[in-house]
């Protein structure tokens, strides 16, 4: 994003605007916060400013600041399309292509309003007039807070938007611990804490709340570990017979992929998860190092992200998925394990 992008889009928000913001589908503590975090800049503006997600989220976000306000897709379609139809500036965030909104893809790419992408993934589609995109950084989170400086608007960020901020940039890193956090991190983070995000809360808010059936199932999980010596590669299973077992509610499985990571002298992890609604397997990878999961997913299982964490799926059964997936391991036996 250049000088001139910011000069202009400075201008564009100068008078009040119907304003649309978009996260991704199944949208994670990255895609809320920084959606959120920009709406709640917006009102300060008196634009008329509304997120629309493609559909819900996990019940961990449902304590965010405006996270009520939020519309979904899939459930309240009308007045989405309407909102989307006269929308003057639309904003995606957190995600590179408009395929990643599921159902509203069609929507999306039909409104007239000014585009402004802001998004961490690699290979971002042309479809913004207005792109910033950095896979350098941790998170959406990150880049909304660094846009809201260059605005020169850094003394607006009050507590509700640093909460929303924080939240993302605490998700997307896994807690600060992820190669993408940078010393810049740290003093966005900082700053945040300065504007009134309560750290400690927000972690509790995401972290403990489990359910006694969400740890039931991580123990399934757990006990449905395999372990691909090898290929220095472990992964995970979950049936949709077992997720039902254990009630399964959107998010319960968040995380489970980096308990196969944790393994000592592992490198490359994936859960496969069974889905009988949408009649697919979907799958999360994640990696140490080098080993891209963005060009795997891409090149497998039509997904994508980053380089240590990407996602996609499968049209196969679990076992053919499963077969599928290892059977392709010795292509990368070379890259695995020396990665
Ligand atoms: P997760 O495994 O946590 O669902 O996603 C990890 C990363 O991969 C996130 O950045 C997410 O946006 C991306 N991702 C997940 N699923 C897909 C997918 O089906 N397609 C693409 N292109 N990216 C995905
Ligand atoms: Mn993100």
């Amino acid at each position: 994003m250049t000088n001139e992008d910011i000069n202009s889009i400075k201008q564009l928000l100068k008078s009040p605007k119907k304003i649309v913001i978009v996260p991704h589908k199944n949208p994670d503590g990255d895609a809320i916060g920084s959606t959120l975090g920009l709406y709640l800049y917006l009102l300060k503006f008196n634009h008329q400013a509304a997120v629309v997600a493609p559909n819900a989220y996990p019940d961990f976000l449902k304590w965010m600041p405006q996270e009520s306000t939020i519309l979904k897709y899939d459930t309240q379609t009308e007045m989405c399309e309407k909102l989307i139809h006269e929308a003057e500036i639309l904003f995606t965030l957190d995600f590179n292509a408009l395929n990643r909104t599921g159902d509203m893809e069609t929507a999306l790419a039909a409104c007239q309003g000014t585009k402004i992408m802001i998004d961490h993934h690699q290979q971002p589609d042309d479809y913004a007039l207005y792109t910033y995109s950095d896979v350098t950084m941790s998170s959406t989170c990150e880049m909304v807070y660094n846009f809201i400086d260059m605005l020169g608007d850094n003394t607006l960020i009050d507590a509700d938007i640093a909460t929303c901020l924080y939240t993302g940039i605490m998700t997307d890193t896994g807690s600060f611990r992820f190669s993408s956090t940078t010393s810049n991190t740290h003093r966005i983070i900082a700053n945040l804490i300065d504007k009134g995000a309560k750290n400690s809360e927000i972690h509790n808010a995401i972290y403990d709340t489990n359910s006694y059936d969400r740890l039931q199932l991580l123990g399934r999980a757990l006990s449905n570990l395999k372990v691909l010596n090898d290929y220095k590669t472990a992964y995970i299973t979950l049936t949709q017979e077992e997720l039902n077992t254990f009630n399964f509610k959107k998010g319960d499985t968040e995380g489970f992929v980096n308990y196969a990571l944790s393994l000592d002298g592992i490198i490359f992890a994936a859960i496969f998860i069974e889905d009988k609604q949408n009649d697919i397997i979907k799958i999360s990878l994640r990696s140490k190092g080098d080993f891209s999961v963005n060009e795997f997913s891409r090149a497998h299982f039509q997904g994508g992200g980053h380089t240590n964490a990407a996602g996609g799926k499968s049209d196969l059964n679990m076992k053919a998925t499963v077969d599928k997936f290892i059977s392709i391991l010795p292509d990368y036996k070379n890259t695995l394990n020396h990665a």
